[in-house]
């Protein structure tokens, strides 16, 4: 992995931090957090960001798969980590190995656990997963009582909590959340009816959990004891809906989230060109005047940049707001400075946040790429270094 290089994605631990704190703020001393650093956090750095999330308070955190939880236990991380997707049968001598929590929907994955457990002679911490509308991981309404009652059997399963997870949260319309919510509601009372309290670690509350960041945002009732965000706490929101829920909850002369991570690069070589040449892999932009000015730039789609963007978006050079011009190659792509004559080799371009007055905001790229923040901050590859300010 590259420790130097002039194409980097610069995290700002303090934005990170700001944004904790507005969702604990928010969801109150009653609601614990689970940091979500699945993907290695969005692509900002799974163990930079577990860190700062943990010296902020936050007790847990939720990552997608196991080999993201053994990575952060083998960086001395020692909170409660839940494996939000689940784990197959033969994960889980490393699941007790690393004392990490697995999600659980399925009888077969509980009667694995059950044997794991017992050759090892420790306990497995579960999260049972209902699924109550996603049509995704989770055991269905009418089959959770079943499950419920053979977890409980298996004396070396210990359920940490409950949880669900919420299919459009991120809607205008909030009837299907509300109708998520109801039905979950009506589980957890399923459970009351089990007498199961006298079954768990009666020092830890059992964690109740369906919101995501547009969950918690939009539905107090979705919030219980536990909330999951995970794109809010890298200053981005699920989708425009959440913007005026944003703006609401602004604090004074700061936004509502800040934005954690800025990609910048530099440019490694000017051209001065006449009018009329075809520009990259298949010239799909022709140069429109004489001594235009093209600018190479070392980013391409292996480090992210998707290249759907080919000829849409824009950079900030100089505070300036530049076009991306000609297809994007794996390495490299140009933007047209022809009306900043003074850039040379050297000069800072700014590819996500701000430069001067201005700022190119995820959300504007993922418009541009027709997709959402979530996939333009994932796909940002290896071949980036993160630097940590
Ligand atoms: C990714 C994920 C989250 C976080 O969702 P955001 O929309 O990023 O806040 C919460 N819960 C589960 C189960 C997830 O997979």
């Amino acid at each position: 992995m590259p420790l130097n290089r002039a194409t980097s994605a610069e995290i700002n631990l303090d934005a990170f931090r700001y944004n904790l704190r507005i969702i604990k703020s928010l969801v109150g001393l009653n609601t614990e957090t689970m940091a979500i650093i699945k993907a290695d956090a969005y692509g900002h750095g799974a163990v930079q960001c577990a860190r700062a999330a943990i010296e902020e308070g936050t007790k847990y955190l939720g990552v997608g798969i196991i080999q993201e939880g053994i990575e952060l236990r083998e960086s001395g991380i020692t909170s409660p980590i839940l494996i939000l997707g689940g784990v197959y049968p033969d994960e889980l001598t490393e699941l007790i190995y690393y004392n990490l929590s697995t999600s659980l929907s399925t009888l077969a994955l509980a009667k694995a656990i059950s044997k794991e457990a017992e050759q090892s002679k420790k306990n497995i911490s579960v999260h049972i997963k209902i699924d109550t509308g996603m049509g995704r991981l989770g055991v269905q309404c009418e089959d959770f009582s079943d499950l419920l009652e053979h977890v409980i059997g298996y004396e070396n399963i210990t359920i940490e909590g409950f949880f669900t997870h919420l299919a459009n949260a991120d809607d205008v319309d909030p009837k299907i959340s509300q109708e998520q919510i109801v039905k979950f509601s009506n589980i957890l009372k399923v459970i009351k009816t089990k007498k199961f309290s006298k079954l768990h670690n009666s020092n830890k509350p059992i964690l109740i959990h369906s919101a995501n960041s547009a969950g918690l945002l939009r539905y107090p009732e979705s919030r219980f004891n536990l909330v999951r965000p995970g794109i809010s706490l890298y200053g981005s929101f699920p989708s425009p809906v959440l913007k005026p829920v944003l703006d609401m909850i602004k604090n004074n002369n700061y936004p509502a989230l800040r934005p954690v991570m800025s990609w910048k690069t530099k440019i490694i070589q000017v051209q001065t060109l006449r009018k009329g040449v075809p520009l990259s892999y298949g010239g799909s932009y022709i140069t429109k005047k004489n001594k235009s000015r093209i600018a190479i730039l070392p980013v391409g789609y292996a480090d992210g940049l998707n290249r759907r963007l080919s000829n849409k978006m824009e950079f900030l050079v100089k505070g300036m707001r530049v076009k991306q011009i000609g297809t994007i190659c794996m390495d490299m792509c140009l933007i047209d400075v022809t009306e900043l004559p003074s850039v040379e080799m050297g000069e800072e371009v700014v590819i996500l946040g701000s430069q001067g007055k201005d700022n190119i905001p995820i959300e504007e790229l993922a418009d541009k790429a027709e997709t959402i923040p979530y996939e333009i901050f994932c796909g940002i590859s290896k071949r980036v270094p993160r630097v940590y300010v």
